[in-house]
């Protein structure tokens, strides 16, 4: 798929998610949050599910712990529109609770769709409920910044497990390791063998 059709085909998710009532969490509430970013993106964040300043713009990671992220990315000279950023549950759940299993089960073929289409090389979890997806076994506090190779869909994925941003924002020493982790991540997109500075050294451009 060119990255023109991927753009059109995730356009299509965003209408449905919009109009999903798969669980019960479109009720309270204001907007679907289906994701945002490069449509060919190399690398996918995927986070928890909207907040408040998300379900009133339909924006991911657009308050307070958008803002770090935004910083995050700025440290390894990332743009938010360079990579796709997502989340778990596409509804806001009530007050900010944590998404219910069956919550992320409904939500789960949305988050499947946009990784078909996007078929980044390397998925960056942001939180324990992201990363369950992947690495189900994985306790947070153990592996963040351990970037993990697995199969997902029939290809191989570089999982980097991260705390979430929130976290960052609650806890000083979170707030260290997600700096560090961010640099591994820049470290690991230089490395992967589609970034420039790999394709030059292998001579294939
Ligand atoms: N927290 C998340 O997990 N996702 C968002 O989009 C915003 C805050």
């Amino acid at each position: 798929m060119d990255p023109g059709q991927k753009k059109q085909e995730l356009q299509k998710i965003a209408q449905e998610v919009e109009r999903c009532q798969q669980c019960p969490l479109f009720k309270r509430a204001n907007r679907g949050v289906s994701g945002e970013g490069n449509p060919d993106a190399r690398m996918m964040f995927i986070g928890e599910g909207p907040g408040y300043y998300e379900d009133q713009k339909g924006i991911p990671f657009c308050g307070l712990a958008g803002k770090l992220l935004d910083e995050l990315l700025d440290s390894i000279e990332l743009d938010r529109k360079e990579v796709f950023i997502g989340n778990v549950v596409k509804h806001r759940p009530p007050d900010n609770r944590d998404p219910l299993p069956t919550e992320i089960e409904a939500c789960r073929p949305w988050l499947d769709k946009q990784i078909e289409i996007i078929k980044p090389e390397i998925i960056v979890t942001l939180g324990r409920f992201s990363m369950a997806k992947f690495l189900p076994e994985a306790k947070i506090s153990r592996v963040h910044g351990q970037p993990q190779s697995i199969e997902f869909q029939g290809r191989k994925v570089t999982i980097m497990p991260l705390y979430h941003p929130a976290a960052g924002l609650r806890r000083e020493e979170i707030l260290d390791d997600l700096k560090t982790d961010f640099l591994k991540l820049g470290e690991l997109l230089k490395a992967s063998p589609q970034s420039e500075s790999s394709r030059e050294q292998l001579s294939l451009v």
